[in-house]
C-alpha cells in the first residue's frame, strides 16, 4: 500500500478529467490518506477528508464521500423504487461500496436484491472505510456477484441465468476503466432483456447538463433507441465535479409515468431518508429551458 497519489499534491486532492470535464478541476483537502493500492481493475484510494469525512476515488475519480452519499445513494435508488411500486427482484450493478444496498433494502416490498461488483477490493474497503455505507451488505435478502457487470447481463440475456428484474440500478464507475462498456448501445439492449414488462431501469451518467451536454445527448440517444420511454433527472451532490450528477432512467410499459412516484414513501420510510420525497422525485426531472431544449430536441 503506497502512501502517495499522483492527485494529492500539498494535502489537497483534486480530481481532474481531459476528457470528461477539461478546464475544470475540483480540490478537497486531505486530513490522511487510509488506503492507496492498483487493485486487479482499477487505482483504488480512500483517503479522509477535513470537511466530507472518509472518501472513495477509483482511478482518481470520486465515487462517494461520508457526508453526501446519501444525495446519490437515494435518487438513483429511490426514484425507480418508488416510480415502479411494487418491485420484488432487484439488480444492482456496480456499487460496492454498499450505498444503494442500504437504500434498496428499506422498501419491505423488495423481496430480492442481487448486487453485480467487479472488484472485491472496493467492497472489502467500504466495509473497513464506509461502514455507514456497507452496513446493509450481509442483509438477508442481498446476493453478492464477484463478476463483471456487462458478463453478468449477457449470461441473463441468454439464459444462463434464469432471472428477469423489476427495477436494474447501474450504480457504476465512469466510462473510462472496466464500466466503460456500460455508456453503449449494446449494454441498454441487454438491460432490456433482463426487465420484467413494467420493469425499470435507471443509471448514473456521468455527466451534468454544466459539464458536458452533449455527451448526455449521446447517451439519451441511445436510451430512446433502446425504450419506449427514457428520461433525464439529476441530483446535487458536492463532491462531484459542478455539484450535480445525471441520471438516465427507461422503461418499455408506455402506461408507466416514472417522472411521477406511483407510490409514496410511508411515515416510516420517509422518516428514513434524508434527500428523497415525492416532490423532489418529480422536481428532478425539470431542467433549465437552455437544457431541457438541449436534451428533449432528438
Ligand atoms: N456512486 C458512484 C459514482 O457514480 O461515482 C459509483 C459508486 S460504485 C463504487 C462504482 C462501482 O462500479 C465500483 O466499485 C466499480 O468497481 C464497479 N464497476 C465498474 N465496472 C464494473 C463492471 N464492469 N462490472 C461490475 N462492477 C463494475
Amino acid at each position: 500500500m503506497s502512501s502517495q497519489h499522483p492527485s494529492i499534491k500539498e494535502n489537497w486532492f483534486t480530481e481532474l478529467s481531459d476528457e470528461h470535464f477539461p478546464g475544470q478541476g475540483f480540490s478537497l483537502k486531505v486530513e490522511r490518506i487510509l488506503h492507496h493500492s492498483r487493485s486487479d481493475f482499477q487505482d483504488v484510494l480512500v483517503f479522509e477528508s477535513s470537511k466530507y469525512g472518509n472518501v472513495l476515488v477509483l482511478d482518481g475519480i470520486i465515487q462517494c464521500a461520508e457526508r453526501d452519499e446519501f444525495a446519490y445513494q437515494e435518487m438513483i435508488a429511490h426514484v425507480p423504487l418508488f416510480a415502479h411500486g411494487n418491485p420484488k427482484n432487484v439488480l444492482v450493478i456496480g456499487g460496492g461500496d454498499g450505498g444503494v444496498i442500504r437504500e434498496v433494502v428499506k422498501h419491505d416490498c423488495v423481496e430480492k436484491v442481487t448486487l453485480v461488483e467487479i472488484d472485491k477490493t472496493v467492497i472489502d474497503l467500504s466495509r473497513k472505510f464506509l461502514p455507514g455505507m456497507s452496513c446493509a451488505l450481509d442483509h438477508p435478502k442481498v446476493k453478492i456477484n464477484l463478476c463483471d457487470g456487462f458478463q453478468f447481463l449477457r449470461d441473463v440475456a441468454h439464459a444462463a441465468i434464469d432471472e428477469k428484474y423489476d427495477v436494474i440500478i447501474t450504480d457504476s464507475s465512469d466510462p473510462e476503466g472496466p464500466a466503460e462498456a456500460f455508456f453503449q448501445t449494446e449494454y441498454f439492449e441487454l438491460l432490456k432483456a433482463a426487465l420484467n414488462p413494467s420493469g425499470i431501469v435507471i443509471a448514473q451518467a456521468s455527466e451534468n447538463v454544466w459539464l458536458n451536454i452533449d455527451y448526455l445527448r449521446r447517451l439519451m440517444r441511445i436510451a430512446h433507441s433502446v425504450f419506449q420511454k427514457a428520461d433525464y433527472c439529476y441530483t446535487t451532490v458536492p463532491t462531484y465535479t459542478s455539484g450535480q450528477l445525471g441520471l438516465i432512467i427507461c422503461s418499455d410499459d408506455c402506461r408507466l409515468s416514472i417522472t411521477k412516484p406511483q407510490r409514496h414513501p410511508s411515515k416510516r420510510e420517509q422518516d428514513a431518508l434524508k434527500y428523497y420525497n415525492p416532490e423532489i422525485h418529480h422536481a428532478s426531472f425539470i431542467l433549465p429551458t437552455w437544457a431541457a431544449r438541449l436534451i428533449n430536441d432528438r
